[in-house]
């Protein structure tokens, strides 16, 4: 884009959004802008604005692209600086949120070990019971209780099992 210098004196004008005219930063004359570029800067302004109101991390980044086309009017640098200003907020909030996630990963990591070292033991107490079970079966004395007691373990070993299963499903998902 072409620079915005006063004809007279050279210095700088001093653009405002939406306006026809501006003033000679150096002099102080009022020059008229070119409805074209009155309408562009108005243009490049609202849809920075509309990029704004996304409130994404993205959206700052598009917002300020787009602002830095016409970064020789003040209204832009303020707003640029607005963009960064909330740009780093949302940035810090994300990689907090990620640490926060990591952490209740390992959470689970640990979930699913403890899991598995019961799961060990409880299939071991009902490898246990079954020999018992047939040992006393072949022995001719077996007890209703006995049954019920290894049966039980058995159960509780596969549905911790299973468990444990979907535990580590879920932490390889994320
Ligand atoms: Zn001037």
């Amino acid at each position: 884009m072409k620079p915005f210098t006063c004809p007279i004196c050279g210095g700088k004008l001093n653009i405002r959004i939406g306006e026809a005219h501006a003033e000679c930063d150096s002099c102080g004359r009022l020059h008229e802008i070119d409805a074209a570029d009155v309408e562009q800067f108005r243009k490049i302004y609202a849809d920075a604005e509309r990029l704004m109101r996304q409130n994404t991390v993205a959206g700052y980044e598009d917002a300020i692209r787009q602002l830095q086309t016409i970064a020789f009017i003040g209204e832009a640098r303020d707003k640029i600086k607005e963009c960064e200003q909330r740009f780093n907020e949302l940035r810090a909030n994300q990689l907090q949120r990620q640490e926060a996630n990591r952490l209740s990963d390992k959470r689970n990591t640990r979930l699913g070990v403890v899991l598995l070292i019961l799961t060990v033991l409880l299939c071991a107490a009902a490898l246990a019971g079954i020999v018992y079970l047939i040992v006393r079966w072949v022995q001719g004395t077996l007890s209703k209780g006995a049954v019920i007691t290894i049966l039980a373990v058995a159960a509780a070993a596969v549905i911790i099992s299973v468990l444990g299963r979907l535990f580590s499903g879920r932490g390889s998902d994320s």
